[in-house]
């Protein structure tokens, strides 16, 4: 499922197409990616409009139209947007197809967990506000941090990592490489935490995610090579430090490796 620096990546896909005009378009009406919106609306509304800005915050996407044209993207687990070259022919899973003079820019899910959110207005969506800072962001500090770990004191920190109202972005895999490199075991209550391990967790959301920004962010390319990423998925996937195999288990109901040396 793609996480804060993939969608990041995926956003600017649709970038080649700012300034053009959607002259014709082509949309799965019936299909859920689009639960809740008005499609009829959205294909009045966007053919004539132009694509103006692209936004990303956590795992979501924003793309301004002219004419107060919203379209939010959310990529769910088998997403993504792309530009393709003007003699695109849609196929089965383009969900969203728009077609401009020189590139079409399409939206495919095979798995339809995405949503494509379609509003009209002169502000941005309410379904865009959010209360959590960006995690890159200033906002995003030691005391936002604490707070919200003190307000799930009960559940484990993997489960606490993956509320995007506290961590917008973090997903499953950003969890693991957060909690390995910040030595604590994913299923650690959150008020077992001492004071170290909180700074360490603080230090280690910052760094995942501002390298991760750098290297899939910018240009799809793979995080650093010592990360545990690279491990995890692998049936006999060893602890990039300690080349001590990892351990699998599920936690917050999902599938999670640590390396039993490094945290406990
Ligand atoms: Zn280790």
């Amino acid at each position: 499922m793609p996480e804060l620096a993939e969608v990041e990546w995926f956003r600017k896909q649709w970038d080649a197409g700012r300034g053009g005009e959607i002259v014709d378009l082509s949309l799965h009406t019936r299909n859920r990616v689009f639960r809740g919106s008005d499609v009829h609306q959205l294909q009045q509304r966007l053919i004539g409009a132009s694509l103006l800005s692209s936004h990303a915050r956590g795992k979501r996407m924003l793309f301004k139209f002219s004419g107060d044209n919203w379209l939010g993207i959310h990529l769910g687990m088998t997403g993504n947007i792309r530009a393709e070259t003007a003699k695109y022919r849609a196929a089965k899973h383009d969900h969203l197809v728009l077609f401009q003079r020189e590139r079409v820019l399409v939206f495919t899910d095979s798995r339809q967990f995405g949503r494509v959110r379609f509003y009209h207005g002169s502000d941005e969506p309410d379904w865009w506000k959010s209360d959590a800072p960006e995690i890159i962001s200033r906002e995003f500090d030691r005391k936002f941090v604490d707070e919200f770990l003190d307000r799930h004191r009960k559940a484990p920190i993997k489960a606490v990592l993956l509320m995007q109202n506290g961590f917008p972005g973090i997903g499953n895999w950003m969890a693991d490489e957060i909690l390995w490199r910040a030595k604590v075991l994913p299923s650690k209550k959150t008020t077992k935490l001492s004071a170290r391990e909180c700074t360490a967790i603080f230090r280690a959301t910052k760094f995942v995610v501002r390298r991760s920004l750098e290297t899939l962010g910018e240009d799809f390319s793979d995080p650093p090579r010592n990360w545990l990423i690279h491990q995890k998925w692998k049936r006999n996937g060893i602890c990039p430090i300690h080349r001590t195999p990892l351990r699998h288990a599920t936690v917050a109901g999902r599938t999670t490796a640590w390396c039993p040396r490094c945290q406990r």
